[in-house]
């Protein structure tokens, strides 16, 4: 079936749903979304959306840039990271105006709260500057933004899979999505298109991410011929509930929760003397392995202890109702009374889809954009949060990015007319869904799925050396030949679930060896990127941003320089 929008937008979380709102009235939007909006996993998030609004505190947007500068060891784009930081402020009243629900303080502000890695005055001490409802901010900022495209009638296709992106002669001229409800193809034709897909976490087998989150919008660029940015960056959250992933806000430490070892020692002391428990995650996350390596795990096992016990009733159960409730049901514990037990889990994709700052689409490490292509939120890479993402600034992200691409939206539509569309552009994907459908192998999606989490969880998350990417990468080798006689036993074409889930698992595969590959290259320690191999960070070799290209004769590298404003790179201490 084919379809004519000027603006067509895939992702219906807040990046997608926050360019929408800055589309309409000014070109006819749509949204694509294979999942129904509001199950987004902006939802999900928890503890809060970062501003300078110095409604606690003093605060300023620089001290917030300069956190955000040094929390990505260096590696972001200062000048991006500066207009964030700026915008941010702006972006948090946006929302406010539209009705967000925000917790208040005595006076009425907007309440903010305490986070990893933000500080007064260049590192001083922690700073409140995350402005939050409850541990239910996510889902306040999605519900705020999907009633706003409800109101001004941006047009959804819900439960649509984007499954290849439309490219004519360099330009990007829509995407190809199959319908779940009936099976059937749709060729959406636009003048511009945003990805706003979201992350790639479900690579890994411990994760705070939802199962929907397979990096589509990574993966289909990336095999029409476009580059990923800094793949190898992956943030691992220090507070997954043990074994299970499910997050624990790092706004439990915000209000004043510390991590305690087997040994009941606060260990953070040691390794950030400073700010302590309100270290940065990739900090925090390395401490506990350590911790755990050195048996000082809780009864000799892999994981901590996250103490709120200290807190009191009433800020566990107001401030962090949501998290209470998992934890009262998951484990069975109140943590009210008990220490929970908490381990890092798979989080957050730093790299991504290269833009400039107006949600371009980068073809090249050049600069040279594709027109008509746009990128933004988790899928994208600006680069604002560099080696390391600081907690609160991907909602900051999604919401200034997301603002700012639907602005260059609007007035690319104004001033460009549709290109037309190739011969058959559903070709590709017609082949991709009968292979998966007529196959008569023997190997199952769910089986490489589970081998594939695993051995990336044992061999690229938090430490890695050149062994464990060279395990890795030949695994990988394998479980790619094994893809191809992957067999989908659901023959009809409603609901076929089975089907998407094995095409999905096909986008995880390529990410997870642009992701190792990009690794295995940068010989040095940087943010989420820790090589044991190669401890130090090397700015002499490596202060510059990794692009792949899936080719084919495989994977090749090349590289962009990191934009330094006023930041000089310094060591790295809390
Ligand atoms: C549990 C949890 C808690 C978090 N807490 C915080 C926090 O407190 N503060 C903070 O700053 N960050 C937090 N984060 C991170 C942050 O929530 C996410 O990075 C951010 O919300 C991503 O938004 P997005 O719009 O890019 O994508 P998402 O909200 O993930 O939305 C992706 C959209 O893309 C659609 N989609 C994907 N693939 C396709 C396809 N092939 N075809 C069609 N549609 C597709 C989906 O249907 C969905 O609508 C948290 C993350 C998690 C997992």
């Amino acid at each position: 079936m084919y379809h004519r929008h000027d603006a067509v937008i895939v992702g219906a979380g807040g990046a997608g749903l926050r360019a929408a709102i800055e589309l309409c009235g000014k070109a006819d939007v749509a949204v694509v979304s294979k999942l129904y909006p509001t199950r987004s996993h902006t939802g999900t998030a928890q503890g809060g959306i970062g501003a300078a609004l110095g409604n606690r505190e003093e605060d300023s947007a620089e001290w917030h840039a300069f956190d955000t500068v040094k929390g990505s060891d260096y590696l972001g784009d200062q000048d991006a990271i500066e207009l964030m930081c700026q915008e941010a402020i702006g972006a948090v009243y946006d929302l406010e105006h539209m009705g967000l629900p925000f917790s208040r303080t005595e006076k009425g502000l907007i309440d903010q709260r305490r986070f990893g890695g933000h500080t007064r005055n260049f590192g001083e001490a922690p700073v409140m500057r995350s402005c939050y409802a409850a541990d239910r901010t996510g889902h306040m900022i999605l519900q705020t933004l999907y009633q706003q495209c409800i109101k001004h009638n941006v047009h959804f296709y819900d439960e649509f899979h984007v499954l290849d992106l439309i490219i004519n002669d360099g330009v990007c001229c829509g995407v190809i999505a199959y319908e779940l409800a009936t099976g059937e193809l749709h060729t959406f034709h636009a003048k511009t298109v945003l990805f706003a897909t979201g992350g790639c976490g479900k690579m890994y087998k411990v994760t705070s991410n939802a199962h929907a989150l397979t990096g589509d919008g990574m993966a289909i660029p990336y095999r029409r011929g476009l580059p990923l940015e800094d793949m190898e960056f992956f943030q691992f959250h220090p507070t997954g509930i043990y074994k299970m992933g499910i997050l624990i806000t790092e706004g439990a430490r915000g209000e004043g929760g510390i991590l305690l070892n087997g040994k009941g020692e606060r260990f953070m002391e040691r390794y950030a003397p400073t700010i302590k428990d309100l270290a940065p995650r990739d900090v925090i996350s390395r401490s506990i392995y350590l911790e755990v390596r050195e048996g000082r795990g809780v009864e000799g096992k892999d994981y901590v202890l996250l103490d709120l016990t200290h807190l009191g009733s009433e800020v566990i159960e107001t401030k962090l109702p949501d998290i209470t409730d998992f934890v009262r049901t998951y484990l069975g514990i109140d943590p009210v009374k008990t220490p929970i037990p908490v381990q890092p889990t798979a989080h957050y994709a730093m790299g991504g889809v290269p833009t400039d700052v107006n949600g371009r689409v980068l073809a090249d490490e050049k600069g040279n954009v594709m027109p008509g292509f746009y990128a933004a939120g988790e899928c994208a890479c600006v680069s604002v949060h560099g080696a390391n993402r600081l907690g609160t600034n991907s909602l900051v992200d999604i919401q200034v990015f997301g603002k700012l691409s639907g602005k260059d939206m609007a007035r690319f539509c104004a001033e460009t007319d549709y290109t037309p569309l190739p011969e058959d552009p559903e070709g590709k994907v017609r082949e991709e869904i009968e292979r998966l459908k007529l196959n008569t192998g023997n190997e199952s999606a769910a089986k490489i799925r589970t081998e594939l989490q695993a051995e990336m969880m044992d061999n690229a998350s938090v430490f890695r050396t050149a062994d464990s990417l060279g395990t890795i990468r030949r695994k990988l080798e394998e479980l790619q030949e094994r893809y191809k006689s992957v067999r989908v036993d659901d023959k009809s074409t409603i609901y076929n679930t089975e089907l998407m889930e094995a095409y999905e698992l096909g986008f995880l595969l390529d990410l997870a060896d642009c992701l190792v590959v990009s690794a295995e290259a940068r010989t040095e320690s940087r943010g989420a990127h820790c090589r044991e191999d190669y401890p130090k960070r090397d700015d002499v070799n490596w202060l510059k941003h990794t692009f792949a290209y899936q080719t084919d004769s495989g994977i090749k590298l090349a590289y962009k320089p990191v934009t330094i404003t006023k930041f000089e790179p310094k060591e790295r201490k809390y």
